[in-house]
């Protein structure tokens, strides 16, 4: 597939996960038997967004020829990057632009209220990171492919395992591609408020437990 389904999944798969840690944690629960902590979060959103690339690969769709010796699709994949940021910067408007305000706060000003305000900062790096781990395989397959040795050779073996062979018509492909990425934005749009409102209590119960401590 092209960047930007890949890129909505892996941050969908990382909403998942942040989603369910943020919720067990608020319920004082140990989400999947663990004692949940940022980089388990992140290295199990990253894991889930590098997964996810396999599972869209297996579904006909059109793509650019990552094996082709130039990429001659250069154009296509420049366009593709700019929607898919501006489709991320459109879903995590709220989040951004909170966060812009507490950056906004000179570094010797900076007390409780921009910390506060800077609660989603963590949250912000692990989709961020999750997005580019899904389009990491192919990354990985481009980048690599003058030192094509065993290891690289067993990763294009599992990466064509996965891949459908079925070709399909442009148009019908980027109905494919543009229904999932939809279907994602939409799923994100409708999740991110509700990671927002868990990460908020947090930041609550955190400043409430703070006051009565004093
Ligand atoms: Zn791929």
């Amino acid at each position: 597939m092209v960047i930007t389904p890949h890129v909505i999944a892996g941050v969908a798969a990382a909403a998942i996960t942040e989603f369910h840690f943020a919720r067990a944690e608020n319920n004082n629960e140990r989400p999947l038997f663990l004692k949940s902590n940022r980089f388990k979060i992140i290295l199990i959103s990253c894991l889930l967004g590098f997964s996810s690339h396999f599972l869209l690969d297996a579904i006909p769709h059109y793509e650019y020829d990552i094996y082709a010796s130039v990429p001659y699709d250069f154009s296509g994949i420049v366009i593709d990057s700019i929607v898919a940021c501006t489709s991320l910067f459109i879903i995590l408007h709220g989040l951004l632009r909170e966060t812009a305000r507490g950056l906004d706060i000179p570094s010797n000003l900076r007390g409780a209220w921009a910390k506060e305000k800077l609660r989603y900062v963590p949250f912000l790096i692990s989709l961020t990171a999750a997005g580019f781990a899904a389009i990491l395989p192919d990354i990985i397959l481009t980048l690599g492919k003058p030192y094509f040795g065993v290891p690289m050779r067993v990763f294009d073996k599992f990466h064509h395992f996965w891949h459908t062979s079925i070709r399909i018509s442009d148009g019908y492909a980027f109905m494919i591609e543009a229904c999932i990425t939809l279907g994602m934005a939409w799923f994100l749009l409708k999740t991110i408020p509700k990671i927002k409102i868990e990460i908020d209590s947090k930041q609550i119960a955190q400043e409430l437990a703070d006051i009565s401590s004093r």
